[in-house]
C-alpha cells in the first residue's frame, strides 16, 4: 500500500503548531510498513542546505484563468520520498499563513495552487498511491479537485486538526482557482454564507474524515464546538471516526533531547531536578524546592489565556514560580508583554522556541493546560514523556489521554495522571492548583506519577495502525 501525504507543514521544516509534528509523526510510524510520500510546499523561510533539500529537475506549469503558474519539484537527498513544491505565490513570504499585519489576503489562492501541485506531482511523477491524505483547510481542495477535475479514483482521507480554522474566503477566488460553479458552489460543496469555505468542501469531498481525538470528534456535532460546521459534520457522520494523535518519542525524549541541559531518564530521575534548577537560575527565578508551573503555547483565547491572565492576579501571591513561552493575537502579546518582570515569581517569554519549550517540558512539576477546546493537543503527552505532570481542562483529547489522579484506577497502566477540571472558570482552575500543591507536598506519591507517565506509551503506534485500517477500509469500498 502507498499513500500520498499532503501538509502544509512539517516538522522540522516548517512549523506553526500541532499539525508539523502530526505530520512529521504518522508518516513516520507508517512507513514501517508503507510507502508514505510526505509533500509541502518550499516556502522561503525553509533551510534547504541543512536539511539537504534539492532540485528534482522537475518543472512543470500550470495555467489557470489566464495566469501561468510555476511549479518546481523539491526531494531531500536522504530520503526521496519527502516531497516539496515551490510556487512564487505560495512559498516566496515571510511566514506560513501570515505577517505582522495579520493573514496574507491571497491564502486562497496560495493553498488552491498548492492542492494543484499536489495532485500535478502525483500524476507527473507518477506516483503510485492508493489513498491521498489530506490535513485541514489548506489542503481540502486536493479532495475538491480530485473528484471534480481530475476525476481521481485514489480514495481521500481528510482530517481535522482544528475545526476553528476553516479557509473561508470571499468566493472570487473560483475564478483564480478555475473551480467549477455548477458542481462546487453549493451547500454540500464550497458555499458557505456567499463566501467559500475550503474545510467544508474538504468534508464533503473526501471519503473519510477523521479528527485527532474521539471526543472532539463527537463535541464538533455540536453547535456548541461545531464553529456552524456542525450540521455539515452531523450529516457527515456517516464517515466522521476520531483517532487520537501520538507523538514522536524519538523527538521527544528526555534521555536524547539535545536542547535540555542534563538528559535523563526514569532510572536517573534526580537529573530532572538538575534541569530544574539550572532552568531557575536562567532566568532569574528563585528556590528550585517551589513547585514550577509552565504554559507553552500559542497566546488565543482556545488555549485559555483569558483565564491564565486573570489567574496571573493569584499565582503572583503563590509560594511557586510560573513560566509563560508562547506567542499569538496582539492583544495577548500585548498583556503579557505588560506584565513582563513584573513578579518574582513569574518568567514570561514572548515568542516561539523549540529549544527553551524543551528545557520548560524537562525542567517543570506542573504543565498548564485550561484549553477552552483542545482538538487533541500534544503538549499534555509531550510533558508527561519528560516527566512534568499535565492540569488539563476536561475537554476534547485532554480528556482523552489525562486522568485525574484522584480517579486514576492502578488496572488502566497505559494512562496518563495529572489534574483535571471540568469547569471553565477561575474558581476550577485555581481548585485544580490546590490540588497540584498537596501533590506535590507528597513527594513520594508526585514522583511515582511523573515516573509513570514517562513510561505511558502515547507513540503512533496504535493510532498508526487505525489509519492503515481505514487506508485500507476505503479502497476495499
Ligand atoms: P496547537 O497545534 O493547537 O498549537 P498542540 O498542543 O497540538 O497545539 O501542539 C503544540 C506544539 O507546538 C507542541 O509541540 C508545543 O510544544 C509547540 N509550541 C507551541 N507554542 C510554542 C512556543 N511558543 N515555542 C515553542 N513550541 C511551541
Amino acid at each position: 500500500m502507498a499513500i500520498l501525504f499532503a501538509s502544509s507543514e512539517i516538522f522540522p521544516y516548517a512549523k506553526s503548531g500541532g499539525l508539523a509534528d502530526v505530520a512529521y509523526a504518522l508518516p513516520q510510524a507508517l512507513r514501517e510498513d508503507t510507502k508514505v510520500y510526505t509533500i509541502m510546499p518550499l516556502y522561503n523561510i525553509i533551510d534547504r542546505e541543512k536539511y539537504k533539500i534539492e532540485y528534482t529537475g522537475l518543472t512543470f506549469e500550470y495555467w489557470l484563468c489566464g495566469v501561468r503558474h510555476q511549479f518546481d519539484v523539491f526531494a531531500r537527498k536522504e530520503s526521496p520520498d519527502e516531497l516539496f513544491v515551490f510556487n512564487p505565490i505560495l512559498c516566496d513570504r515571510i511566514g506560513l499563513y501570515n505577517d505582522q499585519y495579520g493573514d496574507f489576503g491571497d491564502n486562497g489562492l496560495r493553498f488552491g495552487l498548492f492542492s494543484y501541485g499536489v495532485l500535478e506531482v502525483m500524476i507527473r511523477m507518477k506516483l503510485k498511491v492508493d489513498a491521498i491524505h489530506i490535513n485541514d483547510w489548506q489542503t481540502s481542495l486536493v479532495a475538491l479537485l480530485a473528484k471534480t477535475r481530475y476525476n481521481l479514483n485514489q480514495k481521500i482521507v481528510l482530517t481535522i486538526h482544528n475545526l476553528a480554522y476553516q479557509g473561508i474566503f470571499p468566493k472570487d477566488v473560483m475564478y483564480e482557482l478555475e473551480i467549477d460553479w455548477e458542481k462546487c458552489y453549493k451547500f454540500n460543496g464550497l458555499e458557505y454564507f456567499d463566501n467559500v469555505n475550503f474545510l467544508k468542501a474538504g468534508i464533503y469531498y473526501s471519503d473519510s474524515v477523521t479528527t485527532v481525538s474521539k471526543t472532539y470528534a463527537n463535541e464538533i456535532q455540536t453547535p456548541t464546538f461545531g464553529n456552524s460546521l456542525d450540521e455539515t459534520l452531523r450529516i457527515n457522520s456517516f464517515k466522521l471516526q476520531g483517532i487520537v494523535n501520538g507523538i514522536s518519542t524519538e523527538v521527544f525524549n528526555p534521555k536524547t533531547d539535545e536542547y535540555i541541559e542534563k538528559n535523563f531518564d526514569i532510572n536517573s530521575y534526580e537529573l530532572k531536578k538538575e534541569n530544574k534548577k539550572l532552568l531557575l537560575e536562567e532566568i532569574g527565578l528563585k528556590d528550585e524546592n517551589r513547585a514550577l508551573f509552565v504554559f507553552i503555547g500559542r497566546f488565543t483565547s482556545q488555549k485559555g489565556i483569558d483565564l491564565l491572565l486573570d489567574a496571573i492576579q493569584l499565582f503572583k501571591t503563590y509560594d511557586a514560580n510560573f513560566v509563560f513561552l508562547g506567542n499569538g493575537e496582539d492583544f495577548y502579546n500585548n498583556a503579557f508583554a505588560e506584565l513582563l518582570n513584573k513578579y518574582e515569581n513569574i518568567h514570561i517569554s514572548i515568542g516561539y522556541s523549540e529549544a527553551f519549550s524543551r528545557k520548560l517540558y524537562a525542567s517543570a512539576d506542573f504543565l498548564l493546560m485550561p484549553s477552552i477546546f483542545e482538538p487533541c493537543g500534544l503538549n499534555q503527552m509531550i510533558s508527561m514523556r519528560y516527566g512534568t505532570l499535565p492540569i488539563v481542562a476536561k475537554t476534547g483529547g485532554l480528556k482523552d489521554t489525562v486522568v485525574d489522579f484522584t480517579d486514576y484506577e492502578p488496572k488502566k497502566t497505559n494512562f496518563g495522571i495529572g489534574i483535571t477540571f471540568d469547569e471553565h472558570n477561575l474558581f476550577w482552575f485555581n481548585h485544580a492548583l490546590t490540588k497540584a500543591f498537596s501533590l506535590y507536598s507528597n513527594k513520594p506519591k508526585f514522583e511515582q506519577i511523573s515516573k509513570h507517565n514517562m513510561e505511558v506509551d502515547n507513540s503512533w503506534k496504535t493510532s498508526a495502525n487505525e489509519y492503515k485500517k481505514l487506508y485500507k477500509k476505503d479502497i476495499n469500498e
